[in-house]
C-alpha cells in the first residue's frame, strides 16, 4: 500500500477554528452553553472547529420551534410540502461539491466517497418529493352498502432525529426528507464529531423556502439526546448509531410513550463459494472492506471462505490489491486515494487494539496497518489496510465491530458452515454471498438472518423506495428507514367509516378544479 499525497492540500485542511452553533427557526443560533467539543480534520489531526454541547434547555427551545411549526405545516397541502423538497434537492445538486468538501474536511472519507454518500442521501429527498403520493392512505368503498372506509396517514408532530459519524449527510437525509414530507416538524442532533455538513443541509432547506420551525438543529451529547427522549412534546425518535446507543435510545423513547426507530452495529459477512469469480470477489472486497476505511455500517468486516483453496487464493490476491492502495488525505490529491484516515484519534488507537488482540488471540496478521504514517500528514488519524486469516468464532475480532479498515478472514468446510456462522452472530445487518449458483444463493436469500442481503453484490444499500435495516441487535424497533417503513414511521393511521344519508346532489363546480 502507498501513503499517497503530500502536496496540493486544500485550503480545507488550513481553515480557520470555526465555531459550529445551533439552527433554530431558520437561523444560527448562538449557544450559552458552556460545554463545548473539538472537531478535527482527521487527515491532520488538527482541530478545525468547536461544537456546541447544547444545554437541555437550548434543546427545549429546539422542540418549542418545532412544535409551534407544527399545526401550519401540517395543513400545508402534500403538493406544497413535496415542492419544498424538489427545491431542496435541486440546492442539494448545486452546493454538492461544497457539502462533500465538508463531509470530508471533518469525516476524513475521500471526496469521491462523500459526493457518493450525497447522491444516497438525494435519492431519499427524490423519495420524498412523491409524498402526495405515499400518503394517500387507503380507502374502500362500500364495506357496507352506501357505507365507505378511509385510513389517513397523518402526521405525528415534532419528530427527533439523532445521527452518527460516519453519514453527516446521508444518515440525516434518511430520517428528516419523509418525516419533514409527511407534514411533522424536526429537531435534528448530528453526531458531535463531525457537524458541519448537517449545518449546511439546515441551511439549504431554509433556502429551499422551508417554513421556521419545521426543521432545527441542535448539536450536542447525552444532555441534548436526554430531552429529545423524554419531552413529551417529542413524538417519535429515528436514530442510527452503535448498539448499546441504539438499545438505550430505544427503551428510554419507548418507555417515555415515542415511537422509535434504532439502527446499531454490523458485523457484515460476505460469503465466497468455490465457483465464485475471484477477480469479481476481489475487486469487490477491496471496496466494501477498505472504502471510507471501513467505517460503514454495510462494510463487509468478515470474508468467509468455503474452503482452504478459496481462502489461500482471496488472501494472496488481497494482499497483492492492498500493496496497490493509496492511503491519504480525502482532499486536494490526485490521483484521489482509495481511502481516507479515520475519524478520530480515539478511534485510531481503538482499531488498533483490536489488532493487537487479533494477534494475542492467535489469527494470523496477513498486511498490518498500525503504525501507518502518511508523509506531511504524520499527525493525521492514519491505520494502514488490515487483513487477519484464521480467524475464529471466540476472538475479539470476529465478534465486535472494529469499524475501520480491517478485514477478517474465516475459513468454513461448507455452506451450511458459512449460513451457521453469520446466522449465530449477534448483528444482522447486511450480508453477501458471491456464486454463480442459483440454488445456492436462493438457499441463502431465503435463510440467512441479516436484514440487507447481496447476492454478487458487496455492499447491498437498499434504494430510497425500498427499507433500509437489519435484523437482530442490528436493530430495534419495527419499521426501518425511508421506503414504506420510512412512511408508516412517521405517520398514524386514522380510519374513517363513513355513512351519508341520501340527500343534495348540487352545485356542480365546472372549471377544472385546483389544489388551493
Ligand atoms: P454512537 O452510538 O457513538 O453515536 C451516535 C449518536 O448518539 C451521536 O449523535 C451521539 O452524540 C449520540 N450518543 C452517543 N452516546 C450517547 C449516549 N450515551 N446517550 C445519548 N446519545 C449518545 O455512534 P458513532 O460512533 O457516531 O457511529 C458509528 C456506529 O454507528 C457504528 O456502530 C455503526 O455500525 C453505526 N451505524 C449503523 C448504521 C445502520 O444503518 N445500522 C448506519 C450508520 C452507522
Amino acid at each position: 500500500m502507498q501513503p499517497s499525497g503530500t502536496k496540493n492540500n486544500t485550503d480545507l485542511e488550513n481553515t480557520r477554528m470555526t465555531s459550529i452553533t445551533n439552527f433554530i427557526n431558520n437561523t444560527r443560533t448562538h449557544s450559552e452553553s458552556s460545554r463545548t467539543a473539538p472537531v478535527y480534520n482527521p487527515a491532520t489531526g488538527e482541530q478545525t472547529g468547536t461544537v456546541t454541547l447544547s444545554t437541555a434547555d437550548e434543546t427545549r427551545s429546539a422542540i418549542a420551534a418545532a412544535q409551534a411549526a407544527f399545526p401550519n405545516w401540517s395543513k400545508t397541502p402534500s403538493v406544497v410540502r413535496a415542492r419544498v423538497m424538489f427545491k431542496f434537492k435541486e440546492l442539494l445538486e448545486q452546493n454538492r461539491d461544497k457539502l462533500a468538501e465538508l463531509i470530508s474536511a471533518e469525516h476524513g472519507k475521500v471526496f469521491s466517497d462523500a459526493m457518493g454518500e450525497i447522491t444516497r442521501g438525494m435519492e431519499v429527498v427524490e423519495f420524498a418529493c412523491g409524498i402526495p403520493h405515499l400518503q394517500k392512505g387507503e380507502h374502500s368503498l362500500n364495506v357496507g352498502r352506501n357505507i365507505d372506509s378511509d385510513s389517513l396517514m397523518q402526521p405525528l408532530g415534532v419528530c427527533a432525529g439523532i445521527s452518527p459519524f460516519n453519514f453527516p449527510a446521508m444518515v440525516p437525509m434518511w430520517m428528516f426528507p419523509v418525516a419533514i414530507a409527511c407534514g411533522n416538524t424536526f429537531v435534528m442532533k448530528p453526531s458531535e464529531k463531525d457537524p458541519s455538513a448537517t449545518l449546511f443541509i439546515a441551511e439549504l432547506l431554509a433556502e429551499a423556502g422551508l417554513p421556521e420551525g419545521v426543521f432545527n438543529l441542535v448539536n450536542g451529547d447525552k444532555e441534548a439526546v436526554d430531552v429529545l427522549l423524554t419531552d413529551e412534546r417529542v413524538q417519535a425518535v429515528s436514530f442510527v448509531g452503535s448498539t448499546p446507543i441504539a438499545q438505550y435510545i430505544y427503551s428510554t423513547a419507548s418507555a417515555n410513550g415515542k415511537r422509535c426507530q434504532a439502527l446499531g452495529g454490523a458485523k457484515n459477512h460476505m460469503v465466497i463459494m468455490p465457483d465464485a469469480d475471484p477477480q469479481q470477489v476481489v475487486s469487490s472486497l477491496m471496496g466494501a472492506a477498505y472504502g471510507s476505511a471501513g467505517e460503514r455500517c454495510m462494510a463487509i468486516s468478515v470474508a468467509v471462505c468455503v474452503g482452504d483453496e478459496v481462502a489461500d487464493n482471496l488472501v494472496e490476491m488481497m494482499k497483492s490489491e492492498i500493496r496497490q492502495m493509496r492511503v491519504g488525505p480525502g482532499l486536494g490529491v490526485e490521483p484521489e486515494p482509495h481511502m481516507g484516515p479515520v475519524v478520530s484519534r480515539e478511534h485510531q488507537q481503538k482499531i488498533i487494539s483490536y489488532i493487537d488482540s487479533g494477534v494475542e488471540q492467535g489469527a494470523t496478521l496477513v498486511v498490518d496497518g498500525r503504525g501507518f504514517k502518511v508523509d506531511g500528514h504524520e499527525n493525521g488519524f492514519f491505520v494502514g489496510p488490515t487483513l487477519f486469516d484464521n480467524v475464529t468464532t471466540e476472538m475479539r475480532i470476529y465478534q465486535e465491530e472494529i469499524f475501520g479498515p480491517v478485514l477478517v478472514v474465516v475459513r468454513v468446510d461448507s455452506f451450511d458452515d458459512a449460513l451457521k456462522l453469520i446466522n449465530d452472530h449477534e448483528y444482522g445487518n447486511g450480508t453477501a454471498l458471491f456464486t454463480r449458483d442459483g440454488d445456492t444463493a436462493r438457499q441463502f436469500e431465503e435463510n440467512v438472518q441479516a436484514g440487507m442481503v447481496g447476492i454478487n453484490v458487496p455492499i447491498p444499500v437498499p434504494m430510497a423506495f425500498h427499507c433500509f435495516g437489519g435484523w437482530k441487535r442490528s436493530v430495534f424497533g419495527p419499521l426501518n428507514m425511508h421506503g414504506s417503513d420510512g412512511v408508516r414511521f412517521f405517520t398514524r393511521m386514522k380510519t374513517v367509516t363513513r355513512r351519508w344519508p341520501t340527500g343534495i346532489r348540487a352545485g356542480a363546480e365546472f372549471s377544472m378544479p385546483t389544489m388551493k
